[in-house]
């Protein structure tokens, strides 16, 4: 393949990225936008491994050779995870994208051919990319696997908060700069790759403490930001091979990401800066001392009261939460969901920003299951209307409707909007115990009058349920 088509291919390539991110902006465009984004990769890949870019044939055989092991890995992990593990999977796959980049970059180091025709300044720019890339890389790779360890449960979610932590953060800054500018006065590669080895284990472990120090409710956004720093790393990765197509999907993923977790700090009422500093917006409070203690007593329900309740309301919000995504709930949810409205009950959904381990996991969920889009509704545009609905039923919901986050200023959940199901007239919580949810937290809404707690696997009480209103 020619330079200017492997070019033009690249253009196409880079038009389907922006009208895939396009389309993954709304529930209605995201199969198609899913599709652009699909055409777009196999154009890039083809145009990378038949243009000028691979060297000969032999070239082509490596890049096939391990195209071939990634991809059985990668479809092999596809079908055999749960859809409750995906969120560890995709911190996994960040973490790869970091990886890369620092052995793209530790390689362009070493490759006599890279830098052989640079000089001046140019060289200089050259060893900049190199030294960032591995930079962001390093921080993406060890941030991403910590956040993988605590998404799966194999690291505690509470924060780990060194004394002087921020201090600690700002002297490893300096000292990367100081050697940043000693790897670009470097006489040798050799001492030139002692500097960026050193570099390279400060940003692996300021990654490590960066994700450690954070927990309570602030994990989505370390998510959604780790997703934006594998974004950069890749166009870091870009800078160092020289391919523009690899810059501008890495910024694409890099500024999409940052943008989201903007709007997940908006919505979750923290401030940016305080969570990626890792620990600011964290406190002493239950979650820190080890998980929630249940206070008061609480009113159980069966399924066929469950379902009297169901049927004599007019107005119904379901609020599904992780435990609708562990029990796979979703298809009984729209079973139940479909055998109401048509007997005339309003039911709609409530989607908290944060709900689930992944930004729009309950959105893919409840698609999946095909509820209709116009009842799925965002927090914000149903929050008020509670006072007026009968049933609000909280499927395996904990934190995003635990009124403490208003109430109970040393929450550590304190200032994080929440669904105010305790505002209808009855609330039933659907869960298998009084555990607490992923902040560790206790919810006073278990104890409030109003409410009822229907005790079990969300998927075998909702199939009673179902069975009760049909009955
Ligand atoms: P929570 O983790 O607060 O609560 C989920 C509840 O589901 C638990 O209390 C659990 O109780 C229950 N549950 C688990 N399995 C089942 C089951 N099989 N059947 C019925 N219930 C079940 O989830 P929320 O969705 O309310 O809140 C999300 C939390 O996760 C927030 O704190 C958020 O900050 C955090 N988070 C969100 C991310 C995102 O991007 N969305 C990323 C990382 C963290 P029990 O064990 O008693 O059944």
């Amino acid at each position: 393949m020619s330079y200017s088509l492997a070019t033009a291919s690249y253009i196409g390539a880079t038009i389907l990225f922006i009208l895939c991110l396009g389309g993954l902006s709304n529930q209605e465009t995201a199969r198609r936008g899913n599709l652009y984004g699909m055409i777009g990769m196999a154009i890039a890949v083809v145009a990378t491994i038949f243009g000028p870019y691979v060297a000969g044939f032999g070239g082509v055989v490596w890049v096939i050779f391990a195209m071939l092991i990634g991809a059985s890995v990668g479809l092999y992990a596809a079908r055999k995870v749960q859809m409750t593990q995906m969120p560890e999977l995709v911190a996994l796959m960040h973490s790869l994208v970091g990886l890369a980049a620092m052995l793209v970059g530790f390689a362009t180091y070493v490759d006599p051919i890279a830098a052989s025709h640079l000089g001046g300044a140019e060289k200089t720019i050259h060893e900049i990319e190199i030294y960032v890339g591995i930079l962001i890389g390093a921080v993406t790779f060890s941030g991403s696997v910590i956040a993988f360890g605590k998404l799966s449960g194999k690291i505690s979610g509470n924060p780990l908060l060194l004394p002087g932590r921020h201090w600690i953060n700002l002297i490893g800054l300096l000292v990367v700069i100081f050697f940043g500018r000693q790897f670009l006065h470097a006489d040798t590669t050799g001492e030139g790759m002692a500097y960026l080895i050193v570099m390279t284990i400060i940003a692996l472990a300021f990654g490590v403490h960066m994700v450690m120090a954070i927990g309570g409710a602030d994990m989505p956004v370390v998510v959604s930001m780790l997703n934006s720093y594998s974004g950069w790393a890749a166009a870091a990765t870009g800078f160092m091979l020289s391919n523009d197509l690899l810059i501008v999907t890495g910024a694409l993923v890099g500024s999409s990401g940052a943008i989201l977790s903007y709007i997940m700090c908006e919505a979750m009422n923290r401030h940016f800066i305080s969570v990626i500093a890792g620990g600011f917006g964290t406190t002493s409070g239950a979650a820190a001392a080890g998980g929630a203690q249940p206070a008061g007593e609480v009113v159980p329900i069966l399924a066929p009261e469950t379902a009297e309740l169901l049927r004599d309301a007019k107005n119904v919000i379901i609020i599904p939460g992780y435990g609708m995504a562990v029990a796979q709930a979703q298809h009984t949810v729209y079973e139940i969901t479909r055998f109401l409205r048509d007997k005339g009950v309003n039911v709609r959904f409530g989607i908290h920003p944060v709900a689930g381990r992944m930004p729009g996991h309950m959105n893919v969920l409840l698609a999946e299951a095909k509820v209709p889009y116009d009842i799925v509704l965002e927090m914000d545009e149903l929050n008020d209307d509670f006072p007026k609905t009968d049933v609000a039923m909280v499927i395996g919901a904990n934190d995003i409707v635990n009124p403490g986050a208003q109430d109970d200023p040393s929450s550590p959940i304190a200032g994080m909007p929440v669904l105010e199901a305790w505002k209808a007239t009855t609330s039933i919580v659907m869960k298998r115990s009084m555990a607490s949810g992923y902040a560790g937290v206790d919810n006073p809404l278990f104890y409030k009058e109003n409410n009822r707690m229907l005790f079990g696997d969300a998927k075998k009480m909702l199939d009673e349920v179902l069975a009760a209103l049909k009955a």
